[in-house]
């Protein structure tokens, strides 16, 4: 097995672009697991924990640019106020080792639709920067994901970043799972609040081939909350809107029967957890906390 070990990103691209079927690697967590366990054997590794330009952060028009190597030990304790939802979802993800190894990058290469980072990358307006030596270019987040474990990324591309939208209202994520840590997702659900734009966003994981919004769902609530004030008055919030909030997130899913849980468990567990999630949410935005 060749291994890459560049120490820019101009030499990782030109690696990548020589030999197409070479494996980037950045925390190694699913990576290693697969050749590990003989799962995978690839011709070549291209190693881009030493490419300084992923392992950083910063801010650009109301945006955390995130390099892709960037670890979820990082998004908790460097952002946890700019990018709530993220930072929610990466504290459930496996243990402190994995976490201070595992990447948001990493997660989006591997694109398996229990990954904790996509739904509240959905919920927000998130863009992933692929680039090759041809170019940069900015993949919508609901368009990179393309089938089970599968991404928009052409062969010669690598992530270089990921664009998440500073939080403008409160965000939530929860998953279930048969404990409370280690655990891969049986269902996943982020919501994300942006009152500047009285809309409000959705992410479900585990709930269909592939990580996923629930668009019409949205469009109900966030007509909803205009058509009653709520935005402006931040009354209570009818129960009647969260249930069928839930009941139609639930519509938007398309899970599979497997060995964590049912197809019919885990549509009606994502109801609940949108339910909870809006409400939630809405708490925190009657008490004016973002
Ligand atoms: C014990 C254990 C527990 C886990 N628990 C969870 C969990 O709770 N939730 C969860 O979501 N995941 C979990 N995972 C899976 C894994 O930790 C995550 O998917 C993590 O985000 C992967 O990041 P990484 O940097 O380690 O990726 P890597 O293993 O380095 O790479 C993952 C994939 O992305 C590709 N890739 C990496 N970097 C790039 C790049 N810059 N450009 C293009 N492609 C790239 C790789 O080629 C590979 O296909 C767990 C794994 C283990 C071993």
């Amino acid at each position: 097995m060749d291994f890459a070990c560049p120490r820019t990103w101009a030499e990782a691209l030109e690696v990548q672009a020589q030999e197409p079927d070479t494996v980037p690697i950045c925390g190694g967590t699913d990576v290693m697991v697969d050749v590990n366990f003989d799962r995978r054997r690839p011709a070549a590794l291209l190693d881009l924990t030493r490419v300084r330009d992923l392992q950083g952060w910063s801010h650009r028009d109301g945006r955390i640019v995130l390099g892709a190597g960037v670890t979820y030990a990082r998004v908790i304790d460097e952002l946890g106020d700019r990018l709530p939802g993220l930072a929610m979802a990466a504290r459930t993800v496996g243990s402190p080792q994995i976490r201070n190894r595992g990447t948001v990058g990493g997660n989006l290469g591997a694109a398996s639709p229990a990954g904790d980072s996509h739904p509240p990358l959905l919920a927000t307006e998130t863009v992933v920067v692929a680039e090759s030596v041809r170019g940069a270019r900015r993949i919508e987040i609901a368009d990179f994901y393309t089938g089970v474990k599968r991404n928009a990324l052409e062969p010669d591309e690598l992530i270089r970043e990921i664009e998440v939208e500073v939080a403008g209202g409160p965000q939530q994520f929860s998953k279930i799972g048969p404990r409370n840590a280690m655990v891969i997702a049986v269902a996943g659900f982020a919501l994300a609040l942006h009152p500047d734009v009285r809309r409000v966003g959705t992410g479900l994981g585990s709930a269909s081939p592939t990580p996923r919004r629930a668009a019409e769902a949205e469009v109900f609530v966030a007509a909803e909350f205009d058509e009653r004030g709520l935005w402006e008055s931040r009354s209570e919030l009818p129960e009647s809107v969260a249930e069928e909030f839930g009941r139609r997130v639930g519509l938007a899913t398309e899970p599979i029967d497997d060995v964590r849980g049912s197809a019919a468990y885990r549509k009606h567990a994502i109801s609940v957890l949108a339910r909870r999630a809006l409400t939630w949410a809405w708490s925190d935005y009657r008490r004016h906390r973002l």
